[in-house]
């Protein structure tokens, strides 16, 4: 099947598990602009050692680059992709309309409460990047990853105070967005508040039916 989603909204909204499972129902793949860094900069590829550059002096990836990195995972495929975590501004929207068609953007919102409860839970995988929360996705030992064993953490832009931050760079850079997609008439609303179940159901709603 060919139909090419984004999945916009703020950090710790739940697309990344959502994503996940949609993928899985679909048979498309997600694409997560953070893994695409990750694989390009750990296969050395030549965007991923432009892009290790500026990861490792602590300066934001540009633009073109992360749109070069997400053409080329997106330009060998034969089905559709839910895109995660791309576009992130007007620019690379813009960018990404020259490559690619998108058929759905899936704009997720909840309040900074929940969002904020929500990361701040958050523990990641040193090893394996497995990602739990302390109420919601509990590991069956504390602080140790049921995959692999090894110890959990939080990550240091998931403390209160820096998600804060982070939800205001996403108002003032992905906000315009929701505006662009919907003038095209691509724009749908999902209601991010409720427990995954009912988010995935929300997206299937609009999405169709899998065959
Ligand atoms: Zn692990």
């Amino acid at each position: 099947m060919i139909m090419n989603v984004i999945l916009l909204g703020p950090p710790g909204v739940g697309k990344g598990t959502v994503a996940k499972k949609l993928s899985e129902r679909y048979k498309m793949p997600h694409i997560s602009t953070g893994d695409v860094l990750r694989k390009n900069i750990a296969e050395q590829t030549e965007l991923g050692l432009k892009a290790k550059e500026f990861v490792d002096s602590g300066t934001l990836v540009p633009d073109e680059l992360v749109t070069k990195m997400v053409k080329s995972s997106i330009s060998t495929l034969s089905t559709g992709f839910f895109l995660d975590g791309y576009p992130r501004n007007l620019a690379q929207a813009k960018a990404l309309k020259t490559f690619s068609e998108i058929h759905r953007v899936l704009n997720f919102s909840a309040s900074e409460e929940i969002i904020i409860e929500r990361l701040s839970g958050r523990r990641t995988c040193k090893e394996c990047n497995a990602i739990y929360h302390v109420k919601n996705i509990p590991p069956k030992k504390e602080n140790v990853c049921d995959n692999c064993g090894s110890q959990l953490y939080q990550r240091s832009d998931e403390t209160p105070e820096i998600i804060k931050e982070r939800l205001n760079v996403y108002e003032n850079e992905t906000k315009p967005l929701i505006d662009f997609y919907r003038a095209e008439n691509s724009l749908s609303d999902i209601d991010a508040t409720q427990n995954v179940e009912g988010i995935v159901a929300q997206c299937v709603e609009i999405l169709g039916a899998s065959d």
